[in-house]
C-alpha cells in the first residue's frame, strides 16, 4: 500500500496535549540533544538496508522504501500471498467472536493486570518464539520485527527530542503477551481491529466474514451509530480486543511517560480501517485527526521493515534498555 501522510520530524508536540477522558500522560519535551545514547545505525548515511527492504530518509526528510522484488502494493494481500490460507482462517474466527459481550469480558479479564510482572525487555525477550497468525507480510519472530521496525524509525528520527518513536516501534506489539504468557487464541490478540457495538465497515479485510458475527444482526449494534454518538470521539469508542488495546491500557496502568501521540500509536495501529480506508470517520473526533498523522506516519516501518535480516540483539540492548527507563518504571504489571 501506499505510504500516507507527510512526515513532519520537526513538526512540535503542539496538538499532544493531555486528555482527560483518555488518562493519557504527556511526556516533558526534550527539544535540546544534550547527549547521544545511540549505538551505531544499521548503516552510515541514515540508511539501514535488509535482505528485502531499504529504507532511508532523504534529504527532505521523506521515507524512501525500496523493498527490492517485493513492491510495496504487495504488502497485505489478503487475497493470494503465500500465507493466504492461515490469514483467511484467522480472520473468519476473528470477525465470529469479537463481540460486544465477548470484548468486555476479555476486559474484565485482562484489565486487572494479574497476568505477570517483568520489564519491558524481558516481555521482548519472552515473545521471542511467537508468529503471529493474521500477517501475511512476515514470518519474523517478534523480537526482530520489534528491533527492525523501532531501527527502521530511529534511521528517520534519530535524535533524541524523537527518541519515544523508535521506543515505540520497539514495544508497540507486546501485547501480544495475551497469546504468550495469557493462552489467549490468536483472534483475540492480533490482527486489524475495528470498533464493536456499532455497524461493522466494508472496509474491514474479509468483511464477508463478519455475517456470522452474533452483533451483525443485533437491533442496535448492527446500526451505523450502535452505541455511540456522532463524532464521539476513539477514547469512548470500544475497540475490537487486542494487542494494541491492551498495551495502550498497561501504558496508561503503569504510568508510562510516553507522549500522546505514542500513546495513539500503541492502541490504533491496527485499525487499518480508520488509518488506511478512511473508514469510520463519523465517529472521530479532532484530537483522532490531529492523531492520525503520527498513526500513518509509524505504519509504514511497521510495515515495510518486515524483511528477513535480523539485528544483532546483543549490540541493540544496552540502548534500547536505557531508552525503556526513560519512559517506564523497571518492572511491569501486565
Ligand atoms: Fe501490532
Ligand atoms: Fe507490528
Amino acid at each position: 500500500m501506499e505510504p500516507n501522510g507527510t512526515p513532519q520530524p520537526n513538526g512540535n508536540h503542539a496538538s499532544d496535549k493531555v486528555s482527560k477522558t483518555n488518562l493519557l500522560t504527556a511526556a516533558t519535551s526534550s527539544p535540546q540533544v544534550t547527549e547521544d545514547h545511540s549505538p551505531p545505525l544499521s548503516a552510515a548515511n541514515g540508511t539501514t538496508t535488509t535482505a528485502c527492504t531499504t529504507i532511508k530518509a532523504s534529504a527532505d526528510g521523506q521515507l524512501e522504501v525500496d523493498t527490492k522484488g517485493k513492491a510495496a502494493n504487495n504488502f497485505r494481500n489478503y487475497v493470494n500471498s503465500e500465507q493466504q490460507k492461515r490469514v483467511e482462517k484467522f480472520y473468519t474466527e476473528n470477525h465470529r467472536l469479537q463481540t460486544v459481550e465477548s470484548v468486555q469480558q476479555l476486559q474484565k479479564k485482562y484489565l486487572q493486570f494479574k497476568l505477570a510482572r517483568m520489564s519491558m525487555w524481558d516481555c521482548l525477550e519472552y515473545l521471542d518464539s511467537l508468529v503471529d497468525e493474521s500477517d501475511p507480510d512476515t514470518e519474523n519472530s517478534q523480537m526482530q520485527h520489534a528491533l527492525q521496525t523501532a531501527e527502521a524509525i530511529r534511521v528517520k528520527y534519530p535524535t533524541e527530542e524523537y527518541d519515544w518513536f523508535p521506543l515505540t516501534g520497539l514495544i508497540h506489539d507486546l501485547g501480544k503477551i495475551l497469546s504468550a504468557k495469557g493462552g489467549e487464541p490468536q483472534w483475540c490478540v492480533v490482527g486489524d481491529t475495528f470498533p464493536v457495538g456499532c455497524q461493522f465497515s466494508d472496509k474491514c479485510v474479509f468483511p464477508q466474514f463478519f455475517k456470522d458475527n452474533p452483533d451483525y444482526k443485533h437491533p442496535v449494534y448492527s446500526t451505523k451509530y450502535g452505541i455511540y454518538k456522532p463524532n464521539c470521539g476513539l477514547s469512548n469508542v470500544t475497540m475490537s480486543w487486542g494487542h494494541d488495546e491492551y498495551l495502550y491500557q498497561a501504558c496508561v496502568h503503569n504510568k508510562s511517560k510516553l507522549p500522546m501521540s505514542a500513546l495513539y500509536i500503541i492502541r490504533f495501529h491496527s485499525f487499518y480501517p480508520w488509518h488506511k480506508e478512511n473508514a469510520y470517520n463519523h465517529l472521530t473526533d479532532k484530537q483522532d485527526e490531529t492523531m492520525l498523522h503520527w498513526v500513518r506516519e509509524f505504519q509504514k516501518f511497521d510495515l515495510y521493515s518486515k524483511a528477513h535480516q535480523k539485528h544483532s540483539i546483543a549490540e541493540l540492548k544496552p540502548y534500547y534498555q536505557k531508552l525503556i527507563l526513560k519512559y517506564f518504571p523497571p518492572i511491569i504489571e501486565w
